[in-house]
């Protein structure tokens, strides 16, 4: 039987840990250890990682950074923490593969779907870097676009809120949770 697919998609602030930014190693160690649990399981394994422990632009509104450039660099930090990731997985006898959707070759390998796949199919772990390599999208668009170009069979989002509302918990009390 052909194994399930699954794309797991973590938020950049669940590498934060106790830092204010940047990455806290004993997260990722963590992390890297959840992502071959679910390989070990026997699942293909693809993961997209956001980058809002090293740069959002919604965080940039009043820097003026303009939107395009302030989105660039948030999809550079997303290839910064799946370079970390790839490592910390490598590091514990992982296979993995870092292919992003912004070119930097002497980083990691391009996003191409087909070379994704067979990634995939030799029981390789792939971070999909860089989110969609579009400016106005955010790694959850990504994760998507990654999971229905993959054939994924399951999305699982790890983030701060338990549930899908209409608008965010966080800043709305009565933000409704959609059952
Ligand atoms: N980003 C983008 N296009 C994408 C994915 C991300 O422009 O396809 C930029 C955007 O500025 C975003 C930042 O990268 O704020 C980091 O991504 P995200 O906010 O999704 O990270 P997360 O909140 O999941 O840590």
């Amino acid at each position: 039987m052909k194994p399930k697919r699954i794309l797991l998609k973590l938020s950049g602030e669940t590498l934060l840990g106790s830092h204010e930014s940047g990455i806290d190693f004993s997260i990722l160690g963590n992390l890297a250890d959840q992502v071959l649990a679910v390989k070990k399981a026997g699942y293909e394994v693809a993961v997209v990682l956001g980058a809002g422990n090293i740069w959002r632009f919604r965080d940039t509104k009043n820097s003026g950074i303009d939107r395009v450039s302030s989105d660039y660099m948030g999809m550079l930090a997303t290839i910064m923490n799946s370079v970390a990731l790839m490592s910390a997985i490598e590091h514990r006898g992982g296979v993995v593969r870092v292919c992003s959707a912004i070119d930097v070759p002497a980083m990691a390998e391009s996003y191409i779907n087909r070379r994704a796949n067979r990634h995939m199919e030799k029981g390789r772990i792939v971070i999909c870097a860089g989110g969609t390599g579009n400016p106005y999208f955010t790694t959850d668009s990504a994760s998507a676009l990654r999971a229905l170009e993959l054939e994924c069979d399951l999305l699982v989002k790890a983030t701060n809120v338990d549930g899908v509302f209409d608008s965010d918990p966080n800043k709305n009390k009565r933000a409704k949770l959609y059952k």
